[in-house]
């Protein structure tokens, strides 16, 4: 077990890949609170959870609101006694166009994809540093490296997010904290399940590795950054991608 006694907080964790990181972090002896954005579908996911018991819990807190992400991150530690691990992976896609693009549509993306994960690193920081040190990990995207035809929003967002980790990594390094992201490509959550197989097809011949990502392949990268198996390795932007637009 990679996790024995830690504890993680997991941000979008009510489903696709963070629901994946939340179980494989039970699955390795962490104990885990689930933030979802409304408190039904953080119980859904509970549910699925049951056979962990007492070692997972959910919080609902507004990500557009540092103080309740704060009070909620408390809740943890009170809960568990510490907060080792911050995964910071809610996150919205965009596809608009940007003759079309409405203000506050990019507003809204940026809003939950950079401040939030700045906002609940500022407030796990708080807690690791006095605890001695921890790790934030941050959900960002092959977009991050490569832009998109669309939705330029999206990727500016996931290239902040690479920001945000290697300037905190380079901060945060003397308090013992790691900071590093993950850069999925494209993985098979509800939005990718749901597309047709003509859809499919051509992105599964696009990619080296012959086939979509798994949240799990997502997970065991998030495993790894989260664990002592990567004590040395802060700042790091970690693709996960199969190669696709390499
Ligand atoms: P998903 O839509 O299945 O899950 C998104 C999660 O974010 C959900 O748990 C949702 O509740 C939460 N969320 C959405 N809006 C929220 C809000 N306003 N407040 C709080 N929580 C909110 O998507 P996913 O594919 O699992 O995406 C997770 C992360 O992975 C995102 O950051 C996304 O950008 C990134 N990503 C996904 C892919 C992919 O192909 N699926 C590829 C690259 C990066």
């Amino acid at each position: 077990m990679l996790l024995q006694g830690k504890t993680a907080v997991v941000t979008g964790g009510t489903r696709g890949i963070g629901f994946a990181i939340a179980k494989k972090f039970l699955e390795e002896g962490a104990n885990v609170a689930i933030a979802g954005s409304r408190m039904e579908s953080v119980n859904k996911a509970l549910d699925k959870l049951k056979e962990y018991g007492d070692r997972v819990m959910g919080i609902a807190p507004d990500l557009n609101n540092p103080q309740e992400i704060a009070d909620a991150f408390q809740q943890v530690k009170d809960r568990y006694g510490r907060l080792d691990i911050l995964g910071n992976n809610a996150g919205v896609s965009a596809r608009d166009r940007l003759y079309d693009y409405k203000p506050e549509d990019f507003d809204k993306t940026i809003a939950l994809n950079v401040n939030a994960v700045f906002y609940c690193a500022q407030a796990a920081a708080r807690i690791m540093k006095e605890q001695g040190g921890g790790v934030i990990i941050n959900t960002s995207s092959m977009v991050s490296l490569y832009g998109q035809a669309a939705g330029c929003a999206y990727p500016a967002s996931k290239f902040a997010v690479n920001g945000l980790t290697k300037s905190l990594a380079r901060e945060l390094g003397k308090d013992h904290i790691r900071v590093n992201a993950v850069a999925p490509g494209v993985i098979r959550t509800d939005m990718v399940a749901a597309l047709p197989d003509a859809m499919i097809q051509p992105l599964i011949q696009s990619i080296p590795l012959g086939r979509i990502g798994e949240p799990e392949d997502i997970a065991n990268a998030y495993l790894f950054l989260a664990s002592d198996l990567a004590s040395y390795v802060t700042g790091a932007v970690l693709s996960v991608d199969g190669a696709t637009m390499t």
